[in-house]
């Protein structure tokens, strides 16, 4: 992994989400995290995108999730768009490989916004 990748996958993500959406949103930041629990993934912070987008866009939009896990060489337990609270606005999207203190955490809500700042696009429940 180098940044130089990182570069490519940021522009090619927001150049087909542009495209699916229709509007100019942007992906201002791609990260890769490590935390000290061990959970460890992607950030992508966004301006622009807003969780209606989520609702009518999400199957088309699924491929280009996996892509980008794929692309980094991280397989997610869980994706997730981070919500402002509140508000309509996605702040972000998150690829986490969760450690077995937060997985719980994730896998203790119900339906699509376990919390009101969380809306799941993907989860590995473990069996
Ligand atoms: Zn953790």
């Amino acid at each position: 992994m180098s940044t130089a990748e990182l570069l490519k996958n940021r522009s090619e993500f927001e150049e087909k989400v542009r495209k699916l959406v229709g509007r100019p949103i942007l992906l201002i930041e791609l990260d890769m995290f490590a935390l000290p629990c061990g959970c460890n993934g992607i950030t992508a912070n966004m301006r622009g995108l807003e969780v209606d987008d989520l609702e009518v866009f999400e199957p088309q939009l699924a491929p280009f999730l996996k892509e980008m896990a794929g692309n980094l060489g991280v397989r997610p337990t869980v994706t997730f768009a981070r919500i402002v609270p509140g508000s309509s606005i996605v702040a972000s999207l998150n690829w986490r490989v969760l450690c077995s203190r937060c997985y719980p955490e994730f896998a203790r809500g119900e339906g699509k916004m376990p919390r009101p700042d969380l809306y799941l696009l993907q989860f590995e429940k473990r069996k």
